[in-house]
C-alpha cells in the first residue's frame, strides 16, 4: 500500500527544509505571499526537516517566525501572528523515506519482476511513514535522533515488524546479527515514553511458527496494553521470490495455524479483554474456513493489514441489503454487470452477490482475476495489475465491470504495472469502474452504477 505514497519521492534527493506543494487561495500561506517551491526552512529558530517537523513546531504556537527560501532564491523572515485555530493553506512534498539496512528472506523487493516500477523496489524503514500510514519498521537501524523524534513529538502509534521474539529466529529471518536484531530495549523506550506498538509477524512455515510462534504473542503480550495488537499475516511468495529457505503457505498449514493460535486467543481473551493476536484473513480463507465474528476484531486495529476486512466487509454488505429492503432498486434490471478480483476474495464476494441477486433480481457476476503478474500465491486484489484485468476480460458480461479501487494507486489512477486506468478501458467494450466497497454501496445505493461513465475520471 505505501508503494503508492513515496513513488514520486523515489527520484527527489534531500534537501534541508520542506517544500511547499501547493497553497490554497485565501488561506493565510496565501496572505503571506508563499508559493509552490518556496521550502520553509525554521520554525522559531528550530530547523525544520519535512512536513510532520513543520506540524509540530508550528502547532498551537500563535507568534512564529519562520524562515522561507523562496524558489526564487531570495531569503525571507516572516513573523506572524495568527489565531491558535488558523491554517496556514499549505501542503508539502512528500517524505523522503529512509531506507532498511535488513536483508529479510521474504522481502516483498525481492518478489518483483525485474520491469517492475522502480518505487516498487523502495526498502522503507521510516518511522515517520510508520506513524502516518502504518507502514512496518523492523527498529533495528532506527537513529538515536529517530528514537527522539518518536517520543519528542508523539509518533504514536508506531508499528513494528517483530517477527519473532526468538533472537535467532528473528535475525535469521531479517538477515542481520543477533545484536542488531535484538530490538528489547528500543521497544523498552518507546512504551516507557507512552507510545503505543502495533506489532507484526509475517508467518513462515518451518522458521517462526509453532512453538516460536507461541513465544512471541505470549512475550508480546506481556508488554499489553502498551502493545496493542499483533498481526499475523502469512509469507507471500510469487514466481519471482522463490529462496529455497522459505517453505510455500498451505491450506494445512493453516487450518494447523488456526488451531494452534485459537487456543491462545482464548487465553488471552480471558486475562487481557482483547483477542490481542489476530490472524491475517488470508489464513481463513486458504484454510476453506470462516472469518471470525465481529467481536472478535474489537475496533479493528489492524485491519490496513488485511486483519479483518472479511468480517468487515461481510457486516457492510448485510447493512447494504438491510437498506435495500427498505428502499428497493428502482430498476434492478439495469444491475447488469461483472465485480473483478482476486482469487482470494471471489469466493466470499460471490457469496454475497448471489444473495443481492437473488433477492433483488440484479445480474451482477463476480470473476476470480488471476495473478499472472507476479505469479507464486499472490491472490490479493491489490497486487492485480492491468495486464491480469485485461487477460480476464473476456469472461465480463453485461453493462459495465467493476475492478477494486485498492489496485490503483491512491493518488493517480495507474497499476502496478504502469498500465493507466484509461489504457484498461480501452480494451473494454464496457465501462469500466474502480470502486471500494464504499463507492459501490453508494452507486447501488442509488441505482447508478449503470449510468456513471464519470466515476473513471473520480477514481482519478
Ligand atoms: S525490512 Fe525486510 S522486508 Fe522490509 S524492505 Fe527491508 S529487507 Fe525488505
Amino acid at each position: 500500500m505505501y508503494e503508492f505514497a513515496v513513488t514520486p519521492a523515489v527520484t527527489q534527493i534531500r534537501r534541508r527544509g520542506v517544500e511547499i506543494a501547493a497553497v490554497t487561495s485565501g488561506s493565510l500561506g496565501a496572505e503571506l505571499e508563499l508559493e509552490p517551491g518556496d521550502r520553509i526552512m525554521r520554525v522559531n529558530g528550530r530547523l525544520v526537516r519535512d512536513y510532520l517537523d513543520f506540524r509540530f513546531q508550528a502547532a498551537g504556537e500563535t507568534d512564529l517566525v519562520i524562515d522561507i527560501r523562496k524558489h526564487t532564491g531570495e531569503d525571507w523572515e516572516l513573523n506572524i501572528e495568527r489565531d491558535e485555530a488558523e491554517e496556514f493553506g499549505l501542503s508539502f512534498e512528500q517524505i523522503v523515506p529512509r531506507q532498511c539496512a535488513n536483508e529479510c528472506l521474504f522481502c516483498f523487493c525481492k518478489g518483483n519482476p525485474e520491469t517492475a516500477r522502480p518505487s516498487l523496489f523502495v526498502r522503507d524503514e521510516d518511522v515517520r511513514l510508520s506513524f502516518l500510514y502504518g507502514n512496518y519498521t523492523t527498529l533495528t537501524s532506527i537513529t538515536d535522533e529517530e528514537m527522539r523524534r518518536v517520543i519528542e513529538q508523539r509518533l504514536s502509534p508506531q508499528y513494528v515488524s517483530v517477527h519473532a521474539t526468538d533472537l535467532d529466529v528473528r535475525a535469521y529471518l531479517l538477515g542481520v546479527d543477533r545484536q542488531r536484531a535484538d530490538i528489547t530495549a528500543k521497544m523498552r523506550q518507546m512504551l516507557n515514553a507512552g507510545i503505543e506498538i502495533h506489532a507484526q509477524v509475517v508467518l513462515c512455515p518451518t522458521i517462526n511458527d509453532g512453538e516460536i510462534l507461541r513465544r512471541t504473542i505470549y512475550d508480546l503480550a506481556e508488554l499489553h496494553p502498551r502493545v496493542r495488537s499483533v498481526a499475523i499475516v502469512p509469507l507471500g511468495l510469487t514466481r519471482y521470490l522463490n529462496d529455497e529457505r522459505l517453505t510455500a503457505v498451505t491450506s494445512e498449514f493453516c487450518r494447523q495455524t488456526i488451531g494452534e493460535v485459537s487456543i491462545i486467543q482464548d487465553d488471552l481473551r480471558a486475562r487481557l479483554g482483547t483477542t490481542f493476536a489476530f490472524l491475517g484473513d488470508e489464513i481463513y480463507l486458504r484454510a476453506g474456513r470462516a472469518v471470525p465474528l465481529r467481536k472478535h476484531y474489537g475496533d479493528y486495529p489492524q485491519i490496513e493489514d488485511g486483519i479483518g476486512m472479511v468480517r468487515s466487509f461481510a457486516n457492510e454488505f448485510d447493512a447494504l441489503l438491510r437498506r435495500l429492503e427498505r428502499r428497493p432498486f428502482r430498476s434492478p434490471e439495469k444491475l447488469f454487470g461483472t465485480v473483478m478480483t482476486g482469487t482470494i476474495f471471489a469466493p466470499v464476494l460471490s457469496r454475497q452477490v448471489a444473495r443481492m441477486n437473488r433477492r433483488f433480481k440484479t445480474r451482477l457476476k463476480v470473476v476470480a482475476v488471476e495473478n499472472e503478474y507476479f505469479g507464486g500465491d499472490v491472490s490479493v486484489a491489490g497486487l492485480l495489475t492491468g495486464g491480469d484485468f485485461a487477460a480476464a476480460k473476456d469472461q465480463v458480461c453485461g453493462d459495465f465491470a467493476i475492478i477494486p479501487r485498492v489496485a490503483l494507486k491512491s493518488d493517480e489512477p495507474v497499476m502496478l504495472d504502469g498500465m493507466r486506468l484509461e489504457q484498461l478501458q480501452d480494451q473494454f467494450d464496457v465501462p469500466l469502474y474502480a470502486y471500494d466497497f464504499a463507492t459501490f454501496a453508494a452507486a447501488i445505493d442509488s441505482d447508478l452504477v449503470y449510468a456513471r461513465r464519470d466515476v473513471v475520471g473520480e477514481a482519478a
